[in-house]
Parts: C-alpha cells; sequence; structure tokens
C-alpha cells in the first residue's frame, strides 16, 4: 500500500491535532515545551485506557499463582507531599539526569540524548578523506538528517567535496565521550566546535513553597511518581482495611519531572499520568511475584490490543539495576520513532524492602508488617509495575493508526472497540422523510450505555470517514427501509462489512461486540 511522505509520527500527530485527541498546550501562547492537553477524544480515550487498568488491578485482579484473586485495594494520595518523603526516597539527592548546556546557543540537553560522531569529506579535487568535525544531533529518527545537513553546510565552507556515508547505529552520546573529545563537538544547535558545558546533574524535580514564605523551611515538590504516596499510606492501608500480605496498592495520577529534553510527542512530558501498583509481598516470595507482575503486565497490554511482536522483555542487566532492585524488567514498545528499536512502556521492579526501609528510617514510624499466623515481623518486599498511562495513550494511537487508500478516509484508528473514544456513530441516512425522528431517538437510547455521537451532516461517506478517523467501531445508519422493516445498517469499522440488524435489537447488538 503506498504510503504519503510524511513520517508515520507525523502524520499520528497531526491527526490527533485535527480530530482532537491530542493538542499542544498554551498553543495560544506558542505553546510550552513538553505539556500536551487532551481534547475531547483523548481524554476518552485515555479515560477508557485508565479504567481498563484500574479493573484489571483493584476491581478484577488477576488470579495468583495459587489460583485465587491476588488482592489490589486502590489509593488516591496528594501530590504534594511532606518533603521528606523525597529525601527518604532519593530523588531529592539522586533523582538527576545528566546534562548539558551549550553556551553558543543557550539551549540545554539530556547528556544521554545527544549523539556525536566524526564526519569526514573528500574535499574537490582530492583522493583523502579529511575530517569535517565532529557533530552532534538529538538522537531519534531526526538524527540522520540534521548530520546530514550540517555535514553538507560544513563541506561547502569548506569548499565543497563528498560527504562520507554517517553510520549513527553504533554512535556515542555527550555520556561515553572523554573531556577532550568533547571539547571539540559542535553543539546540535550550535554553529562552532566547543561550546559545550560538562555533563552535570540536573535534579528532575519541579518544586514549589507551601505557606507565605518562600525558604527552605516550606519548599515542597511536585511527586516524580505516583509510587511514593503508597508508601506513606501503607501502613494506614494495613491497619484500616482488611488486607493482608500479599497484597497490592493501586494508583493512577498525575506525575510531573522537569525532563531535559522532552520529545517525542506524548512519549516524554514533563507533566504526565501515571498506572502504578505497588505489590507487597513476604522477602522470600519477591523473585516469584516479580516474575509473575512482570508476565501479567504484558498479557495486560496484550489484551488491550498491542499485537505480541511489538511487546519486548528487555530484562536491566545486573550491573544497570538500581542499587535497591534485585530485578528490572522495561516492557518496551516498537514506537514508530524508536524502530527497529523499542522504547520503554512501563518498568517492572523488583525493589525489595528498600522504600518502606526508608520511610522507616526517615519517618521514624515502624513500618513492619505482624504475621499473626506465623508470629513473625517484617519490612515486606515490593514488586513495582509502573506504567504510563499518557505513554499508554500514545502506545493506543500507534498501534491503531492505519493507512489504507482504499477507504473512505485512508488514515483511520483501529482502536480496541471497548477501549474507543465513541463506540458508536448514529446517522440518518438522509436528513428528511422521518429518518432524523428514528435516529434520534436510537441514539437518545443508546448514549445512556455508550458514549455514541448524532451526526447528520454531509455525505454518509464522509460521515463514515469521520467515524473512521475517531476510532469508532460501529456506524448506524437508518434508512428509508428502516420505517418498513424496523433494521438498520450497522458498518464495521475494521471490515466496512454491513449488516441490518433490527432496530431493538441494537443496543445487545454492541454489547456483544464490546469486548
Ligand atoms: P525513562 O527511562 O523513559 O525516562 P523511567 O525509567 O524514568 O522512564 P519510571 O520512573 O520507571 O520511568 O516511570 C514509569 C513509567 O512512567 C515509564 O515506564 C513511562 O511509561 C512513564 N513515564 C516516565 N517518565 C515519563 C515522562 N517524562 N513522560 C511520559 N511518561 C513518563
Amino acid at each position: 500500500m503506498s504510503q504519503p511522505d510524511s513520517s508515520v509520527m507525523n502524520r499520528i500527530v497531526s491527526l490527533c491535532k485535527r480530530r482532537g485527541f491530542v493538542y499542544p498546550a498554551s498553543e495560544i501562547y506558542g505553546g510550552l515545551n513538553g505539556f500536551w492537553d487532551f481534547g475531547p477524544l483523548g481524554v476518552q480515550l485515555k479515560n477508557n485506557l485508565r479504567d481498563a487498568w484500574w479493573h484489571a488491578m483493584v476491581e478484577c485482579s488477576p488470579t495468583g499463582p495459587d489460583g485465587k484473586p491476588v488482592s489490589i485495594v486502590g489509593l488516591d494520595s496528594c501530590i504534594i507531599q511532606h518533603p521528606q518523603t523525597w529525601v527518604a526516597s532519593g530523588h531529592v539527592g539522586g533523582f538527576a539526569d545528566l546534562m548539558v548546556d551549550c553556551r553558543e546557543t543557550k539551549l540545554r540537553y539530556r547528556a544521554d540524548h545527544v549523539v556525536v560522531k566524526e564526519v569526514f569529506f573528500v574535499p574537490k579535487g582530492k583522493q583523502e578523506a579529511v575530517s569535517l568535525g565532529i557533530l552532534s544531533a538529538l538522537d531519534g529518527d531526526e538524527a540522520p538528517s540534521a548530520f546530514a545537513k550540517k555535514a553538507k553546510k560544513l563541506a561547502q565552507k569548506a569548499g565543497g567535496g563528498e560527504v562520507l556515508p554517517i553510520d549513527l547505529e553504533k554512535a556515542d552520546n555527550l555520556t561515553t565521550i572523554s573531556p577532550d573529545v568533547r571539547d571539540r563537538v559542535i553543539g546540535p544547535d550550535a554553529e562552532t566546535a566547543g561550546t559545550l558545558t560538562e555533563p552535570r546533574p540536573f535534579n528532575l524535580m519541579f518544586h514549589s513553597y507551601v505557606g507565605v514564605f518562600q525558604d527552605e523551611d516550606s519548599k515542597v515538590y511536585l511527586r516524580p511518581e505516583t509510587a511514593q504516596g503508597i508508601f506513606l499510606q501503607y501502613k494506614n492501608i494495613v491497619d484500616t482495611s482488611r488486607v493482608r500480605i500479599p497484597f497490592g496498592v493501586a494508583q493512577v495520577g498525575r506525575s510531573f519531572r522537569n525532563e531535559v529534553t522532552p520529545r517525542n510527542f506524548i512519549f516524554r512530558v514533563r507533566e504526565f499520568e501515571q498506572m502504578e501498583m505497588e505489590f507487597f509481598c513476604p522477602p522470600e516470595d519477591g523473585m516469584m511475584w516479580y516474575e509473575f507482575w512482570v508476565a501479567e503486565r504484558m498479557r495486560w497490554w496484550e489484551s488491550v490490543g498491542v499485537k505480541k511482536e511489538n511487546l519486548f522483555r528487555h530484562i536491566i542487566a545486573k550491573e544497570d539495576l538500581s542499587h535497591y532492585s534485585r530485578g528490572t524488567s522495561d516492557i518496551e514498545y516498537l514506537y514508530p520513532f524508536t524502530a527497529p528499536n523499542f522504547g520503554e512502556l512501563e518498568g517492572v521492579a523488583y525493589r525489595t524492602d528498600y522504600d518502606l526501609t526508608q520511610h522507616q528510617k526517615f519517618s521514624k514510624t515502624n513500618l513492619e508488617y505482624i504475621d499473626q499466623e506465623a508470629s513473625r515481623r517484617y519490612i515486606p518486599h515490593v514488586v513495582e509495575p509502573a506504567s504510563g498511562l499518557t505513554r499508554g495513550v500514545l502506545v493506543m494511537l500507534c498501534e491503531g493508526y492505519q493507512y489504507d487508500e482504499s477507504r473512505a478516509s485512508p488514515e483511520w484508528l483501529k482502536i480496541k472497540p471497548s477501549l474507543a473514544p465513541i463506540k458508536a456513530g448514529v446517522f440518518p441516512l438522509v436528513n428528511k422523510d422521518g429518518m432524523p425522528e428514528v435516529a434520534e431517538k436510537l441514539y437518545l437510547d443508546l448514549r445512556k450505555n455508550y458514549t455514541c455521537q448524532y451526526d447528520a451532516k454531509q455525505s454518509i461517506g464522509k460521515r463514515y470517514a469521520r467515524m473512521d478517523e475517531a476510532g469508532t467501531p460501529f456506524c448506524i445508519t437508518v434508512d428509508g427501509e428502516t420505517l418498513k422493516d424496523q433494521n438498520v445498517t450497522i458498518r464495521n469499522r475494521d471490515t466496512a462489512q454491513q449488516e441490518r440488524v433490527a432496530l431493538d435489537k441494537v443496543s445487545s447488538y454492541i454489547a456483544q461486540k464490546l469486548v
């Protein structure tokens, strides 16, 4: 199938804008880098994905290794917590990315996101290749063209010649080169070499002040993850609800990170939502639950419509694990901008007793669990599946995006019906002859149970196209025949096939297909 010129990602971003899934935040003021708003369709999709996660975690939790459903309860904790929280968790001391500033352009980059490569060319009339300099660019699918453009410019400046092929496959980045090499690098947006500073840690937490005074004592942080709120309420939950170890606490909510280089649409942003669950278990069962949750989470992503081959379990090598982790696996997805590589969607980490031990130490509150039956007390171990809701929506959009020139709308979204923002479009074939009345009645009836849209404008083909772009699985048309035989036409988004269904069976038809 022929594809238009623009990259898949650009097309997804523009479809999202055009159809009201995702808009740049503060757009009328020129936008704010790293912030995106969810429009009418986007918020529906996001809520549906969030609800599916909540249902699979809290309301209908999976069956555990013992054949019984695991016990998981919910929580909604504050974005702002006691500042000691972040000292105890290690975020104040260590939650930092290495970044470099460019003295020429005043721009700031995350050091591991800048690819660096020496580029060579053969000057006009010469045989031997000579260096054009050490170039750099933000990694990702734009990097090769950025390198090529810069190399061409430098070659022209040097009197013209042929630039040798630039292979970025195994290129260095600003964290893997020596200081002398760094001093010769031309920054991603700079003209001259040697304007990049040495990489320095940059804390990713946003801060603010509570109360009227703005001093160190009133400084608070916007949470960079939802997890810590769960640890702070772990004791209250054990004391007040009927959960017994092993059990989990799930939470969905906003997190904030002052990312140095937000990019790739809603993949890496500064304000986002996470869906996190902390699973508390006896120390000796930690590894078992870690394996259980990795498998379970991979299965869940498949259950919401992600193809198995687009998911990848990246087991973090022992030497790269955080000091408190005994095992971490990233569940990765084949994003258009990372392909052929995969990028993180969710992290499943066996965090041992690190967080509770730290909070016990800093808060001086005993956080031991008392196992009455076994007559022992211990700090539970924790396995954490932590995924991004914002990033999950991106995966739904990337996975659902289809291009087929033979259809009414070449671009359409194949989203799992139960997650689709609109479940059914209801149309009168023409806006007269009694059809609108029947269609409106059907719409008013269906909207009690499903998100529906009534559309009587333009040709039926255009209405199908609009619904295809929104990812609506069913289009229901009331036509002249309906008035005689009480049947409507239901068009299936994925097959474009139509079938006649009795008016009074439409609701149960949709219910059956919404899996
Ligand atoms: P990355 O390596 O991509 O920066 P991370 O390993 O720091 O992510 P975690 O702290 O494990 O991420 O957070 C759990 C999940 O939260 C991630 O898998 C991702 O889905 C989501 N997430 C983290 N940072 C961001 C962000 N800046 N924008 C959107 N989602 C994010």
